[in-house]
């Protein structure tokens, strides 16, 4: 992993900090009680993401994202090191949850959804051109070096 890399990895994590703020502020104007739920989704759902993802990279000692790979060391070793249809589908669907539900909010506000959309679209561009070309995982589909998907 290069450095170009190393700093498309710590931006788009920097970014999605910055997207993340964005939606719990959105949520905060309305309801103090959802925006601490939703805060709180966040955490549990990227620790469930680095739990089924992040612990069966081969590359967690070298993370592009840096952050990710060296909290595994807290969790218990992953027997298997082979991603399965439901390690793909629990992430997505995390994913998908944390995007999804702050959109009520952010559209409420005229300014604030576009900025949201904005940062998504350059964290995934950023990981898709420059973090997932480059990473070594080739377990990972996502990985442009090999595709492996498991049953
Ligand atoms: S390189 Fe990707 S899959 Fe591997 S530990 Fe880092 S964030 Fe997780």
């Amino acid at each position: 992993m290069n450095l170009k890399n190393k700093f498309h990895g710590i931006m788009s994590i920097a970014l999605l900090d910055v997207a993340t703020i964005f939606a719990i502020y959105s949520i905060a104007i309305k309801s103090i009680l959802f925006s601490a739920l939703y805060t709180l989704f966040v955490f549990v759902a990227f620790g469930l993401i680095i739990y089924t993802f992040c612990r069966k990279c081969k590359t967690r000692n070298d993370c592009s994202h840096v952050f990710f790979g060296p909290i595994t060391r807290l969790m218990p070793e992953s027997r298997s090191k082979v991603y399965s249809k439901s390690d793909y589908y629990i992430t997505g669907l995390l994913v998908f949850l944390v995007v999804i539900l702050p959109q009520y909010w952010l559209w409420q506000l005229t300014v604030l959804p576009y900025l949201y959309l904005g940062l998504l679209a350059v964290i995934g561009l950023q990981i898709n051109k420059y973090v997932c070309a480059k990473c070594n995982n080739t377990a990972c589909a996502m990985c442009k070096k090999k595709l492996i998907v498991t049953s």
